[in-house]
């Protein structure tokens, strides 16, 4: 972990030539359209709730892409050599941090000129470094930041002033944007505050470990059918039968999945206890039709259906 944030915070500091954006009025940008596509800051976003947080904070200033192709469950992906030798051609990469781009090293090796931002440095800095005594040091290793929508309210803003820094001209326009999609962040997190406290129970049974940082801001405690950071950990049945008795000893009625796994252990769980299964929503596949912040209403939906009913 130590050595992957020293790579990071060594790569962010390699610096590439300044691209010079230009201001065009709509009849040049016609005119000029593929001249355009090359003035826009380039950026790859390592997965899908880093893309949309940077096309909000860009819009028609950046081109984004998402490295994990959209259907493409992250933890797993790994990039070809094409993907690589793409990723030298952008002006920014926005990765996650906290070890969730497994592929970051080979990306370094291959490439010693592209910038990339670390989103999790300030979280790691602000929750994590100036206070160890606070418990949540112990999940320094956990990657779903983006789940927690404060961490997520830091993620933008570090990706807002990585965009500045390459293009200092228009400043105002990122921080605009920015705040813009933070403020809707501090809407969604009043919102869960307000309806998640008012339920009665606090546990709930993930699919995979990842609502650790959202369980912690909510007053929640997360459990999980599979342990680890990684949805497609396989359990035992020694593990299985021990969930079994847990969520039955909590009085669990609903089990959760993911949108991208096969649902059937959570079924095999959910028919031992007479539970119902619903879907709490990594956010780790992206879609063209979606959005974080719908994604994030149906995952508040469904866990008041666990917990206030
Ligand atoms: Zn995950």
């Amino acid at each position: 972990m130590h050595k992957d944030r020293e790579i990071a915070i060594i790569a962010i500091a390699i610096t590439i030539p300044l691209i010079s954006i230009g201001i065009w009025t709509s009849d040049q940008r016609d005119a000029v359209a593929d001249l355009e596509e090359k003035e826009k800051i380039l950026v790859a976003a390592s997965f899908y709730p880093l893309y949309e947080f940077t096309k909000e904070i860009g819009k028609e200033r950046v081109e984004v892409i998402s490295l994990v192709p959209f259907g493409i469950e992250s933890h797993d992906w790994e990039p070809s050599v094409r993907s690589l030798q793409k990723m030298q051609q952008v002006d920014l990469i926005v990765i996650n941090g906290v070890g969730f781009e497994t592929w970051l090293n080979d990306l370094i090796s291959s490439s010693s000129n592209v910038t990339i931002i670390d989103t999790s440095e300030n979280i790691l800095k602000t929750y994590f470094l100036e206070g160890d005594d606070s418990g949540r040091y112990t999940k320094y290793k956990d990657p779903h930041m983006w789940l927690n929508p404060v961490f997520a309210k830091i993620q933008v803003q570090t990706i807002a002033s990585a965009l500045i820094e390459i293009d200092p001209q228009n400043m105002e326009y990122y921080k605009k944007n920015a705040n813009a999609y933070t403020d809707k962040l501090s809407e969604l997190d009043t919102k869960i505050r307000e309806e998640i406290s008012v339920c009665d129970r606090k546990d709930f049974l993930a699919y995979h470990n990842s609502f650790s940082y959202f369980a912690d801001e909510y007053g929640l405690i997360q459990h999980s059918i599979i342990s680890g950071n990684d949805p497609h950990e396989e359990a035992t049945p020694k593990t299985i039968e021990k969930i079994i008795q847990h969520s039955k000893s909590l009085g669990i009625d609903i089990i959760f999945s993911e949108e991208a796994i096969d649902s059937r252990l959570s079924e095999v769980i959910a028919t031992e206890i007479g539970a119902n299964v619903l879907v709490l929503d990594p956010i780790e596949i992206g879609g063209e039709n979606t959005s974080y912040f719908e994604k994030m209403e149906k995952n508040l939906a469904n866990l008041k259906e666990a917990l206030c009913s």
